[in-house]
Protein backbone atom coordinates (compact mmCIF):
# COMPACT_ATOMS: atom_id res chain seq x y z
CA UNK A 1 0.00 0.00 0.00
CA UNK A 2 0.84 3.34 -0.31
CA UNK A 3 0.14 6.51 1.98
CA UNK A 4 0.23 9.75 1.04
CA UNK A 5 -0.64 13.05 2.50
CA UNK A 6 -0.80 16.71 1.17
CA UNK A 7 1.10 18.72 3.51
CA UNK A 8 0.20 22.16 1.57
CA UNK A 9 -2.58 22.75 -1.32
CA UNK A 10 -1.43 26.67 -1.87
CA UNK A 11 0.03 27.67 -5.23
CA UNK A 12 2.54 30.85 -5.75
CA UNK A 13 2.14 32.42 -1.59
CA UNK A 14 2.02 30.36 1.90
CA UNK A 15 -1.06 31.81 3.14
CA UNK A 16 -2.14 31.52 7.06
CA UNK A 17 -3.98 28.81 6.50
CA UNK A 18 -2.88 26.96 3.50
CA UNK A 19 0.92 25.83 3.02
CA UNK A 20 2.36 25.49 -0.60
CA UNK A 21 1.75 22.39 -2.79
CA UNK A 22 3.99 19.15 -0.86
CA UNK A 23 3.42 15.66 -1.17
CA UNK A 24 4.50 13.36 1.68
CA UNK A 25 4.52 9.55 -0.05
CA UNK A 26 5.09 6.56 2.11
CA UNK A 27 5.92 2.63 1.15
CA UNK A 28 6.65 0.25 4.08
CA UNK A 29 8.25 3.09 6.12
CA UNK A 30 10.42 4.62 3.84
CA UNK A 31 9.43 7.84 2.43
CA UNK A 32 9.88 10.55 -0.84
CA UNK A 33 8.76 14.06 -0.58
CA UNK A 34 7.53 15.54 -3.67
CA UNK A 35 7.96 19.70 -4.21
CA UNK A 36 9.22 21.46 -0.93
CA UNK A 37 8.22 25.18 -1.15
CA UNK A 38 8.34 27.78 2.03
CA UNK A 39 7.77 26.19 5.43
CA UNK A 40 7.03 22.92 3.99
CA UNK A 41 8.79 21.38 7.08
CA UNK A 42 6.51 22.70 9.48
CA UNK A 43 3.69 20.33 8.03
CA UNK A 44 5.99 17.62 8.06
CA UNK A 45 6.44 18.40 11.57
CA UNK A 46 2.62 18.16 12.12
CA UNK A 47 1.67 15.13 10.33
CA UNK A 48 4.37 12.92 12.34
CA UNK A 49 5.87 10.24 9.85
CA UNK A 50 9.24 11.83 10.02
CA UNK A 51 12.36 13.53 8.63
CA UNK A 52 15.03 10.61 8.73
CA UNK A 53 13.46 8.31 6.31
CA UNK A 54 12.93 10.43 4.23
CA UNK A 55 15.31 8.61 1.14
CA UNK A 56 14.23 11.04 -1.92
CA UNK A 57 13.18 14.68 -2.76
CA UNK A 58 11.43 15.38 -5.77
CA UNK A 59 11.12 18.78 -7.20
CA UNK A 60 9.02 19.69 -10.09
CA UNK A 61 10.63 23.07 -11.05
CA UNK A 62 12.39 25.72 -9.59
CA UNK A 63 9.60 28.47 -8.81
CA UNK A 64 10.59 29.48 -4.99
CA UNK A 65 6.91 28.04 -4.16
CA UNK A 66 8.03 24.94 -5.30
CA UNK A 67 11.66 24.80 -3.61
CA UNK A 68 12.22 27.95 -1.53
CA UNK A 69 11.65 25.12 1.71
CA UNK A 70 14.65 23.10 0.45
CA UNK A 71 17.13 24.62 3.05
CA UNK A 72 15.51 24.33 6.32
CA UNK A 73 13.99 20.96 5.16
CA UNK A 74 17.77 20.16 4.58
CA UNK A 75 18.67 20.88 8.17
CA UNK A 76 15.67 19.26 10.06
CA UNK A 77 16.61 16.04 8.61
CA UNK A 78 20.41 16.65 9.85
CA UNK A 79 18.85 17.42 13.26
CA UNK A 80 16.61 14.32 12.90
CA UNK A 81 19.55 12.63 12.67
CA UNK A 82 19.74 11.62 9.64
CA UNK A 83 23.60 9.62 8.60
CA UNK A 84 22.38 7.86 5.13
CA UNK A 85 22.64 9.60 1.53
CA UNK A 86 19.65 11.86 0.37
CA UNK A 87 18.48 11.69 -3.48
CA UNK A 88 17.29 14.47 -4.98
CA UNK A 89 15.59 14.90 -8.45
CA UNK A 90 14.59 17.41 -10.70
CA UNK A 91 14.72 19.36 -13.98
CA UNK A 92 17.82 20.61 -15.53
CA UNK A 93 19.53 23.10 -13.41
CA UNK A 94 19.08 21.18 -10.06
CA UNK A 95 22.98 21.41 -9.60
CA UNK A 96 22.86 24.62 -9.80
CA UNK A 97 19.50 25.27 -7.69
CA UNK A 98 20.58 22.95 -5.28
CA UNK A 99 24.17 24.63 -4.85
CA UNK A 100 22.67 28.15 -4.35
CA UNK A 101 20.32 27.08 -1.74
CA UNK A 102 22.91 25.35 0.32
CA UNK A 103 25.10 28.40 0.87
CA UNK A 104 22.58 28.82 3.67
CA UNK A 105 22.79 24.80 5.14
CA UNK A 106 26.50 23.96 4.08
CA UNK A 107 27.06 21.31 6.97
CA UNK A 108 25.17 18.19 6.62
CA UNK A 109 26.15 15.00 8.37
CA UNK A 110 24.76 13.15 5.27
CA UNK A 111 25.65 13.22 1.47
CA UNK A 112 23.71 14.30 -1.13
CA UNK A 113 22.82 13.05 -3.94
CA UNK A 114 22.13 15.20 -7.24
CA UNK A 115 19.96 13.74 -10.10
CA UNK A 116 19.73 16.39 -13.22
CA UNK A 117 17.01 14.90 -15.31
CA UNK A 118 17.03 15.34 -18.69
CA UNK A 119 13.53 17.10 -20.77
CA UNK A 120 12.49 13.65 -22.02
CA UNK A 121 10.81 10.99 -19.88
CA UNK A 122 12.95 9.27 -17.74
CA UNK A 123 12.71 6.27 -14.94
CA UNK A 124 14.49 5.45 -11.20
CA UNK A 125 13.07 4.06 -8.89
CA UNK A 126 12.66 4.55 -4.87
CA UNK A 127 11.47 3.32 -1.82
CA UNK A 128 10.37 0.38 -3.92
CA UNK A 129 8.29 2.58 -6.30
CA UNK A 130 9.22 2.88 -10.45
CA UNK A 131 9.04 6.55 -11.18
CA UNK A 132 8.76 8.01 -14.55
CA UNK A 133 9.46 11.59 -14.68
CA UNK A 134 8.33 13.49 -17.49
CA UNK A 135 8.19 16.92 -19.28
CA UNK A 136 5.27 19.35 -18.43
CA UNK A 137 4.70 22.73 -20.57
CA UNK A 138 5.15 25.61 -17.97
CA UNK A 139 7.71 27.88 -19.17
CA UNK A 140 10.21 26.75 -17.72
CA UNK A 141 11.50 23.14 -17.61
CA UNK A 142 8.88 21.35 -15.04
CA UNK A 143 8.51 17.69 -14.46
CA UNK A 144 5.68 15.49 -13.60
CA UNK A 145 6.09 11.96 -11.88
CA UNK A 146 4.10 8.87 -12.54
CA UNK A 147 4.38 6.35 -9.62
CA UNK A 148 4.04 2.67 -9.80
CA UNK A 149 4.21 0.25 -7.27
CA UNK A 150 4.40 -3.36 -8.56
CA UNK A 151 2.54 -5.95 -6.61
CA UNK A 152 3.88 -9.83 -6.31
CA UNK A 153 2.03 -12.82 -7.98
CA UNK A 154 -0.41 -14.48 -5.43
CA UNK A 155 1.12 -17.78 -3.72
CA UNK A 156 0.10 -20.86 -3.58
CA UNK A 157 0.58 -22.36 0.13
CA UNK A 158 -1.02 -25.53 -0.53
CA UNK A 159 1.47 -26.72 -3.72
CA UNK A 160 4.40 -25.53 -1.75
CA UNK A 161 3.48 -27.46 1.13
CA UNK A 162 2.76 -30.61 -1.01
CA UNK A 163 6.35 -30.00 -3.15
CA UNK A 164 7.25 -29.81 0.84
CA UNK A 165 9.11 -26.16 0.71
CA UNK A 166 10.07 -25.21 4.07
CA UNK A 167 8.08 -22.07 5.27
CA UNK A 168 11.23 -19.65 5.10
CA UNK A 169 11.81 -20.18 1.42
CA UNK A 170 8.20 -19.21 0.49
CA UNK A 171 9.17 -15.48 -0.06
CA UNK A 172 12.49 -16.24 -2.51
CA UNK A 173 9.93 -18.10 -4.12
CA UNK A 174 7.30 -15.61 -4.65
CA UNK A 175 10.12 -13.11 -5.29
CA UNK A 176 10.90 -14.77 -8.64
CA UNK A 177 14.08 -16.90 -7.49
CA UNK A 178 14.22 -20.89 -7.69
CA UNK A 179 15.04 -23.32 -4.59
CA UNK A 180 16.39 -26.34 -3.95
CA UNK A 181 14.35 -28.80 -2.03
CA UNK A 182 15.59 -32.08 -1.13
CA UNK A 183 18.52 -32.36 -4.57
CA UNK A 184 15.03 -31.20 -6.37
CA UNK A 185 14.87 -27.51 -8.05
CA UNK A 186 11.38 -26.19 -7.23
CA UNK A 187 10.96 -23.44 -9.80
CA UNK A 188 8.83 -20.06 -9.06
CA UNK A 189 5.90 -20.83 -11.54
CA UNK A 190 5.56 -23.90 -9.81
CA UNK A 191 4.15 -22.41 -6.36
CA UNK A 192 2.96 -18.55 -8.23
CA UNK A 193 -0.32 -17.85 -9.33
CA UNK A 194 -1.38 -15.11 -11.65
CA UNK A 195 0.10 -11.91 -11.90
CA UNK A 196 -1.68 -9.09 -9.96
CA UNK A 197 -2.33 -5.40 -10.68
CA UNK A 198 -0.13 -3.12 -8.84
CA UNK A 199 -0.77 0.27 -7.46
CA UNK A 200 -0.06 3.58 -9.53
CA UNK A 201 -0.31 7.41 -9.40
CA UNK A 202 -0.02 10.31 -10.60
CA UNK A 203 1.85 13.75 -10.13
CA UNK A 204 1.39 16.70 -12.32
CA UNK A 205 0.95 20.54 -11.13
CA UNK A 206 2.36 23.52 -12.93
CA UNK A 207 1.12 23.15 -16.45
CA UNK A 208 -0.91 23.25 -19.36
CA UNK A 209 -2.18 20.10 -20.40
CA UNK A 210 0.26 17.42 -22.08
CA UNK A 211 0.02 14.27 -23.94
CA UNK A 212 1.93 12.45 -21.36
CA UNK A 213 -0.54 13.49 -18.42
CA UNK A 214 -2.97 10.85 -20.24
CA UNK A 215 -0.66 8.81 -22.00
CA UNK A 216 0.95 8.14 -18.51
CA UNK A 217 -2.27 7.99 -16.07
CA UNK A 218 -4.31 6.11 -18.32
CA UNK A 219 -6.27 3.79 -15.95
CA UNK A 220 -4.22 4.52 -12.45
CA UNK A 221 -5.61 4.65 -9.59
CA UNK A 222 -5.14 8.60 -8.60
CA UNK A 223 -4.18 11.26 -10.62
CA UNK A 224 -3.22 15.11 -8.54
CA UNK A 225 -3.37 17.52 -10.77
CA UNK A 226 -3.38 21.18 -10.36
CA UNK A 227 -6.51 23.55 -9.58
CA UNK A 228 -4.83 26.56 -9.98
CA UNK A 229 -7.78 28.75 -11.36
CA UNK A 230 -11.36 28.03 -11.49
CA UNK A 231 -13.68 29.93 -13.44
CA UNK A 232 -13.39 30.25 -17.23
CA UNK A 233 -12.45 33.80 -17.54
CA UNK A 234 -9.37 32.93 -15.79
CA UNK A 235 -8.25 30.93 -19.05
CA UNK A 236 -6.21 33.92 -20.74
CA UNK A 237 -4.07 34.14 -17.63
CA UNK A 238 -4.35 30.53 -17.02
CA UNK A 239 -2.31 30.33 -20.59
CA UNK A 240 -0.34 33.21 -19.63
CA UNK A 241 1.12 31.59 -16.56
CA UNK A 242 1.39 27.85 -17.89
CA UNK A 243 -1.33 26.86 -15.71
CA UNK A 244 -4.88 24.83 -15.99
CA UNK A 245 -8.37 25.22 -14.70
CA UNK A 246 -10.54 23.19 -12.57
CA UNK A 247 -12.30 22.06 -15.96
CA UNK A 248 -9.09 21.39 -18.02
CA UNK A 249 -7.24 19.13 -15.45
CA UNK A 250 -10.87 17.12 -14.94
CA UNK A 251 -11.01 17.09 -18.98
CA UNK A 252 -7.42 15.06 -18.61
CA UNK A 253 -8.72 12.57 -16.21
CA UNK A 254 -11.98 12.17 -18.11
CA UNK A 255 -9.67 10.99 -21.05
CA UNK A 256 -7.51 9.26 -18.76
CA UNK A 257 -10.28 7.53 -16.37
CA UNK A 258 -8.31 7.54 -13.35
CA UNK A 259 -9.82 5.63 -10.19
CA UNK A 260 -9.96 9.05 -8.82
CA UNK A 261 -8.82 12.83 -9.13
CA UNK A 262 -7.26 15.02 -6.52
CA UNK A 263 -6.80 18.70 -7.02
CA UNK A 264 -4.35 20.86 -5.46
CA UNK A 265 -1.70 24.21 -6.00
CA UNK A 266 -4.81 26.73 -5.71
CA UNK A 267 -4.49 30.30 -6.62
CA UNK A 268 -4.55 32.47 -3.57
CA UNK A 269 -7.38 34.63 -5.10
CA UNK A 270 -9.46 31.36 -4.90
CA UNK A 271 -10.60 31.56 -1.44
CA UNK A 272 -12.80 28.31 -0.84
CA UNK A 273 -11.33 26.03 -4.08
CA UNK A 274 -14.72 23.63 -2.97
CA UNK A 275 -16.57 26.06 -4.44
CA UNK A 276 -15.36 25.89 -8.29
CA UNK A 277 -15.73 21.66 -7.76
CA UNK A 278 -18.74 21.64 -9.21
CA UNK A 279 -17.07 22.76 -12.76
CA UNK A 280 -14.61 19.54 -12.49
CA UNK A 281 -17.24 17.68 -11.00
CA UNK A 282 -19.15 18.59 -14.72
CA UNK A 283 -16.61 16.63 -16.51
CA UNK A 284 -15.00 14.18 -14.12
CA UNK A 285 -17.38 13.55 -11.68
CA UNK A 286 -14.75 11.40 -9.10
CA UNK A 287 -12.85 14.59 -8.39
CA UNK A 288 -12.17 16.05 -4.71
CA UNK A 289 -10.15 18.87 -4.03
CA UNK A 290 -7.28 18.55 -1.43
CA UNK A 291 -6.87 20.28 2.04
CA UNK A 292 -3.57 21.25 3.94
CA UNK A 293 -3.04 17.78 5.87
CA UNK A 294 -6.00 15.49 4.19
CA UNK A 295 -4.13 11.90 3.92
CA UNK A 296 -4.78 8.99 2.22
CA UNK A 297 -3.79 4.98 1.61
CA UNK A 298 -3.83 3.52 -1.89
CA UNK A 299 -4.15 -0.10 -1.23
CA UNK A 300 -3.98 -3.31 -3.16
CA UNK A 301 -7.82 -4.57 -3.99
CA UNK A 302 -8.44 -8.19 -2.16
CA UNK A 303 -7.17 -10.44 -4.68
ZN1 LIG B 1 3.57 26.54 -8.39
ZN1 LIG C 1 5.49 27.17 -11.20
Amino acid sequence: MIDLCFLGTGGSIPMPDRALASLYIRVGGKAILLDCGEGTQIGIMRLGWGFRCIDALLLTHFHADHCSGVPGFLLAMAKAGRTEPLDIYGPVGLTQVISGLRVIAPQLPYPLRLHELSRERSNFSAIGLQITAFPLNHGIPCLGYFFSLHRLPAFDPEKARSLHVPLPLWKVLQHGESVEVGGRTVLPEEVRKEERKGLSFLYATDTRPVPDITELGKNCDLMILEGMYGDDDKLPQAHKNHHMLFRESAALASQAQPGELILTHFSTSLEGPEAYLPQALAVFPHTRCATDGMCLTLRFPER
